[in-house]
Order: structure tokens, then sequence, then C-alpha cells
């Protein structure tokens, strides 16, 4: 395991990472941060700490290919910040995780946590590799390996990771298992997002997209609107897309566009969603995909985004909404499932033409609310019924919502500088309560 703490000291984090990359995810990520920053006038000690990651471990991961090959994956964990708690953050397993993306996703989750109002810090990990050509057996033991190499470094007091993009439940049972057996104990609260059998929460799965529902909900509320009838494109069908898609269509909302990494489907009177899942769910090839779903036209993902509609969902990977497509976005408002999906040069582009961005910090926070939930209940080793799961996310994305939304109007900001706002000053608060130790 070798370890780098921080990032090559005398300067920031981001100008570091932007020499390192042609675009740095983490350094678009900073952006952000700078902005909300600027209006909270950091004093500027405090803004270098929050700039730089706590730490950030790599790790390679030999396995056994079914073949009896040996190969070698390179993982990541970022642990961005323990001021508020232990790390919180998914595991991503997907072909373009690197370090720097790894980076700006520990950084995200740390405001997300803190937007929230999470005991937790930030952190996220990853692995580079396709799981879609990897067997079952395949990604059990790449997951084992990828756990062991980490184990010092998580724990329900330390760091505690969920899935995210190509990790799911199955991959938390076998990191939950791995550091059960390794310590002989049973830990359930190194994770969550596991299965209901071995200690995860009641309505986890829909939980992320459940939030943006609610996100877009309160949203529209405070414009005097309702989701009757709003014309919706989703771009992403994984957990948080199809789930979103079939929530707002529960709620009256008429999904016109769905998309997966191969291409999306629209039909301006409305796709049916669950059946669309149903469709993606019985393919049995390894692609999973929308591809030769009946009733609707084929499009790409660039006309998903660029679709005429009202409330348009990027819930795929990072920068998707850039300068160059945004001029032809006609959606009004903007809901992030994805963490990333906007750069802020687009960004830009949005606020002056007045388009409302629900950043990706509130907007996907429902996953983490009810990791939380999961922690809390493996803790106390005592369940709760779904109704109560679901009430509670409600309770705490609609409190949440109200301020930022609120601190977006008293200081004429958008949401997401106003998300930063108040998820910066909860992180500072609780740094400078606990003192700085340096
Ligand atoms: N991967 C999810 C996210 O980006 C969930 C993280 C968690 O539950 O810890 O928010």
């Amino acid at each position: 395991m070798s370890t780098v703490a921080g990032i090559t000291p005398g300067g920031t984090a981001s100008a570091n990472l932007k020499t390192a990359h042609e675009a740095s995810v983490f350094g678009e990520a900073i952006d952000y941060f700078n902005e909300a920053a600027a209006n909270l006038d950091l004093d500027p000690n405090i803004k270098r700490i929050l700039t730089h990651p706590s730490r950030q471990v790599i790790i390679s991961i030999p396995f056994q290919r079914d073949n009896g090959d040996l190969d070698v994956y390179t993982g990541y964990r970022v642990q961005y910040s323990f001021a508020r708690g232990p790390a919180k953050g998914g595991i991503r397993y997907h072909p373009g995780v690197t370090l720097d993306e790894v980076t700006a996703l520990a950084f995200w989750m740390t405001w997300k946590c803190a937007v929230v109002d999470l005991p937790f810090g930030g952190g996220k990990g990853g692995v580079t590799c396709d799981p879609r050509v990897l067997s079952d057996h395949e990604l059990e033991r790449l997951t084992r390996r990828y756990a062991a190499e980490i184990i010092e470094i998580i724990g329900p007091d330390k760091d505690v990771p969920a899935p995210d993009i190509g990790t799911n439940a199955q991959t938390m049972a076998w990191v939950m298992d791995t550091v059960s057996m390794h310590m002989r104990s049973h830990t359930p609260g190194v994770v969550t997002g596991k299965p209901l059998c071995i200690g995860g929460s009641r309505g986890r799965v829909e939980a992320t997209g459940r939030g943006l529902t609610i996100a877009i909900q309160a949203a529209l509320e405070k414009m005097g609107k309702t989701l009757a009838r709003q014309r919706v494109a989703v771009q992403g069908f994984g957990n948080v897309g199809s789930v979103s898609a079939k929530l707002l269509a529960q709620q009256g909302a008429i999904i016109v566009g769905v998309s997966d990494q191969f291409g999306g489907i629209y039909d301006k009177r409305g796709i049916d969603v669950e059946a669309a899942m149903a469709y993606v769910t019985a393919a049995t090839n390894e692609k999973r995909t929308l591809e030769g779903f009946s009733g609707a036209e084929r499009i790409t993902n660039e006309e998903l985004l660029e679709l005429p509609c009202d409330i348009l969902v990027p819930a795929a990977i990072e920068d998707q909404l850039t300068v160059e497509n945004a001029g032809r976005v006609k959606a009004h408002i903007i809901a992030e499932g994805a963490n990333g999906p906007t750069t802020p040069g687009a960004d830009g582009l949005f606020s002056q033409a007045g388009v409302t961005i629900i950043p990706d910090i509130l907007a996907n926070a429902g996953g983490v609310t009810v990791s939380y939930f999961e922690w809390a209940q493996d803790r106390m080793g005592y369940y709760w019924r779904e109704s109560l799961v679901n009430e509670r996310l409600e309770e705490v994305l609609r409190e949440n919502f109200d301020a930022v939304w609120s601190l977006a109007q008293q200081r004429s900001v958008t949401l997401r500088t106003a998300a930063y706002m108040l998820a910066i000053r909860r992180v500072v608060d609780s740094l400078l309560t606990r003192g700085i130790y340096a």
C-alpha cells in the first residue's frame, strides 16, 4: 500500500492536479468551491486545508482470472475530510477511474454529507476496470483483495464505503465479509448499501432516486408548480436514473427520454419506464442496455441532453453538460443525479440563461442519507421499517433544501453556490471547534 499524503507541497491541490491532467475533474470541483468560498470570505489558511485531501491511497490489486492468469488492477481510496466524522463515500468500478476523479468524488462527498448535515466526512474509492467483462467470481476476488488492501483505513469509525457506478449490494457484501473475516468480528457498519439479510437498510436501493424526486418536487413547489405533466429527460439508466424516472413518472411527470451508455430512447408521449426497466433487467447479454426496446425512437446520448423538455436529469457521469452543448439544452430545471455532470463553464452559461440547477451535492444526497440511516441501524442492531426510512429521508432533504433555497435568495447566488456555502460553513465550524492540530 503506498500512501500519498496530500498532493505535491507548495501549491494548491487544484493547481497541481491541473498541471498533471489536461482537464482535471478535481480542478473543476475546486472552481465551484472557490466561488462559494469567495462569498463566505473564507480565511485563506482554512481554504488551504479544505482544498487538500487528507489521505490518498493507491494500491495494486493482483487477482486471479477464471482462466488461471493473474491480472493486476489499480485501485484507490481517497479520504478527503474527517472534520465531521468518519469518511463516507462509494467505490466505483469503471474503466475511466483515476486518482484525480476519485479525489474529486471524495471532495464532493465531503460537501454532500455536510449539506444534509450528516455526521460524516468525505471519501471515495475506485478500481480502474470494466466490471461488465469480469465474471462474478472474478469480481468477488478483485473486491476481496481490494478490501484487504484498504482494511486498516476503513471501518465504522474510520471510513464507510458504499456502492457507486459499477458496484452494488453484492460488492458491499464481499467487502463486509472480507473485513469481518480478517477482524474476526462481525462488522456490518463497515459498509452501507448492503443486502438486507446482512444489515442493509430498507429503502437504500431506491434512496438516491427518491431523494432526487423529493428535491425536484421541493424546487417546483418554490416556483409554484407541481410535477404533473412536466416533461423529463433522464441521462443514465443505472440505479439513480432508472429509479428517478420511475418515481417521477409515478408522481405524474412524463418521461420523454431515457438513455444509457450506448444511447437512448425518445417518445414525446411518455416512455413506460417500468417496462424499460424490466427490459434491461431481462437482457441476458453483458451489455444490459435499452437497445432494442420497442415503441420509442432511438436517439444518441447527445440528443437526449438537448431534447425538448422541462426538466433534465443527468444521472450518468461527470462532464456531460459543457460550454459546447449548454446553449442547446432546452430544460429550465437541471437536477444533477450524477456527481459533477456540469462543467463550471456550462454552469455559468446556465445561470446567465436563468436555468435552475439543483446541484449534485444536494440533488443526489438521498443515497448517502439512507446510508447514514443504515450505519446507525447497524450500530444499534435495530432495523427500521421502510416507511420510517422514507419519512426521515424526506424530512432531512426538505429541511436542508429549504436552507439552501433561502440562502440562495438572501445572497442572490445560485443553488450550487448556496449549497457549497452551507456545507463549507458546517465543515469549518467542526474544524475550528476541534482545533487545528498543526
Ligand atoms: N455513491 C453514492 C454517492 O455518490 C453513495 C455514497 C454513500 O452512500 O456513501 O453519493
